[in-house]
């Protein structure tokens, strides 16, 4: 099973993906996460898009598409992905069409997940994830069981995003107003496409994601 995951920074793709991979046994393809472990790694991908990320902007999109081109390729997409934070503009949604098309592969779901910018922006505030295994949480909606202890790995280290901010989440919805929204209609002409609420609670919004992927 091939998916796009599509919704605004802050929607719950990340946290919904998780739990998909392991319900679907199928891979999360995060371009977010790529990029920022490119930053890391000192790449050059990563040195180009390291100023870029930390304005809210979006990374160009040929080197997004190269990034995705070689990441289907890998072995352990044999079972199917999830696409969490791509496609982003119409051209990256043109090229993803193309190369599905030249691998024989088909999407089997766009769901996008929807928000109100209010609660987006309270969500990314908040956000923090675990700094060896990833997994995703907040502050206020999303805590571990244990305080300070990762209910995944047991990890007690803990990160936060540099563009995680106020100011930076502002232009981050604006670059998905202007350049992410208009691939929906895209999506909506070519069928098995799906809205969800992604306003309620987390299990809640699982519950509607897989019902949506099994209709
Ligand atoms: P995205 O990947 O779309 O940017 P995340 O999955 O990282 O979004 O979620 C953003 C933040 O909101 C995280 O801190 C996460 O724990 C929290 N979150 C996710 N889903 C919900 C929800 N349904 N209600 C409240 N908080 C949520
Ligand atoms: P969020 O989970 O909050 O939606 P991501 O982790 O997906 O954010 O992306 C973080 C940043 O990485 C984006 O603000 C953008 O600068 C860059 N980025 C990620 N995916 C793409 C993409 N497909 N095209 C262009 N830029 C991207
Ligand atoms: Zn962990």
């Amino acid at each position: 099973m091939n998916l796009i995951l599509l919704g605004p920074p802050g929607a719950g793709k990340g946290t919904q993906a998780q739990r998909l991979v392991e319900r679907f046994r199928i891979v999360q393809i995060s371009t977010g996460d790529m990029l920022r472990a490119a930053v890391k790694a000192g790449t050059a991908l990563g040195t180009q898009a390291k100023a870029i990320m930390e304005a809210g902007e979006l990374v160009p999109d040929e080197l997004m598409v190269a990034l995705i081109a070689e990441r289907i390729e890998a072995p352990d997409c044999a079972n199917g992905f999830i696409l969490d934070g791509f496609p982003r503009t119409v051209a990256q949604a043109a090229a993803l069409d193309e190369m599905l098309a030249e691998r024989g592969l088909v999407l089997d779901r766009v769901v996008a997940i929807e928000v109100d910018e209010e609660a987006l922006i309270e969500r990314i505030v908040g956000r923090f994830s675990c700094a060896d295994c990833g997994a995703g949480y907040h502050e206020r909606f999303n805590l571990p069981a244990t305080e300070g202890v990762c209910d995944q790995c047991g990890s007690t280290n803990f990160t936060r995003r540099a563009d995680d901010n106020r100011e930076t989440m502002i232009a981050r919805l604006a670059a998905y107003r202007e350049q992410t929204a208009p691939i929906i209609p895209h999506y909506e002409a070519g069928g098995r496409f799906a809205r969800v609420d992604g306003g309620g609670d987390i299990d809640a919004i699982t519950a509607d994601v897989v019902a949506a992927l099994e209709r």
